[in-house]
């Protein structure tokens, strides 16, 4: 089990779904956890009342981090509250499933607003603070999409092909001041970002997974543990892809 005692982290959207898991992951191994959402309160309290069971220390901000003062905001309450962030984990996502000529300007500036410019606004306003401890670790979550490309998710893909990247290219930039900068791609994980398949479709998608079922929201949690603690120290710029051997 990784030790993340004394260590403090900022996950994006994690009201609900991966970044409840990831919340709860970090919390186990001692970190305190700001939690961001955008709109769900009440999920929110959710987060923090299993944080609590599990004695952990934790903190609520509301945020949309598509709106770069937004992000600011969430960072410097992070700090202002726990004195520094060690780990962040850029997990606010939405997707739309819709073929490519039926989608409109709205819909694909929503996508890359919170898939893309969500991460990249996060990281902007902590990477000041990350750099002047030389010490730093950020965790993407992008999609196996961002490495092959979906039929009916081609934004989707392409923001989260842009996350992967920036992880590279940030992780390149950073390296000399001690930051680590990852991505994780998820394959297909039972979250409510999957309601919309029926019993049918979600059974007919399992079979075309090797390992014959869905990810869970602790698969991802337990993989971000990984990438911020010490066994992986020397890794960095790297997409690791958590997705039952699907592609
Ligand atoms: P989810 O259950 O739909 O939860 C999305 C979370 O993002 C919610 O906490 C939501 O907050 C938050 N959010 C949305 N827009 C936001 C914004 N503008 N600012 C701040 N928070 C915002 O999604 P999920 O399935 O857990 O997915 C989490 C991440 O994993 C996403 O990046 C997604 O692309 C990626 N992923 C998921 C899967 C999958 O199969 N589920 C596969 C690959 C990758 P509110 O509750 O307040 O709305």
């Amino acid at each position: 089990m990784e030790d993340l005692k004394g260590k403090v982290a900022i996950v994006t959207g994690a009201s609900r779904g991966i970044g409840r898991s990831i919340v709860l992951e970090l919390v186990k191994a001692g970190a305190n956890v700001v939690i961001n959402y955008k709109s769900n309160e009440k999920e929110a309290n959710k987060t923090l009342e299993y944080i609590k069971d599990l004695k952990g220390i934790g903190m609520a901000v509301k945020a949309d981090v598509s709106i770069y003062e937004e992000a600011r905001m969430l960072v410097n309450k992070a700090i202002e509250q726990f004195g520094k962030v060690d780990i962040l984990v850029n997990n606010a996502g939405v997707s739309k499933i819709a073929l490519f000529m039926d989608m409109n300007e709205e819909d694909w500036n929503q996508i890359i607003d919170i898939n893309l410019k969500g991460t990249i606004n996060c990281s902007h306003n902590l990477v000041k603070h990350m750099i002047s401890r030389k010490c730093g670790c950020i965790i993407n979550i992008s999609s196996m999409w961002g490495n092959i490309g979906a039929s009916c998710e081609t934004i989707y893909s392409a923001t989260k092909g842009a996350v992967n990247l920036f992880t590279k290219a940030l992780a390149k930039e950073l390296a000399p001041s001690n930051i680590r900068v990852n991505a994780i791609a998820p394959g297909v994980i039972d979250t409510e970002m999957n309601n919309w398949l029926s019993e049918d479709e979600k059974k007919g998608l399992e079979d075309e997974i090797p390992m014959g079922k869905f990810g869970s929201g602790q698969d991802i949690g337990k993989t971000v543990l990984f990438l911020c603690g010490e066994g992986s120290q020397y890794i960095t710029g790297q997409i690791l892809t958590v997705d039952g051997g699907m592609t």
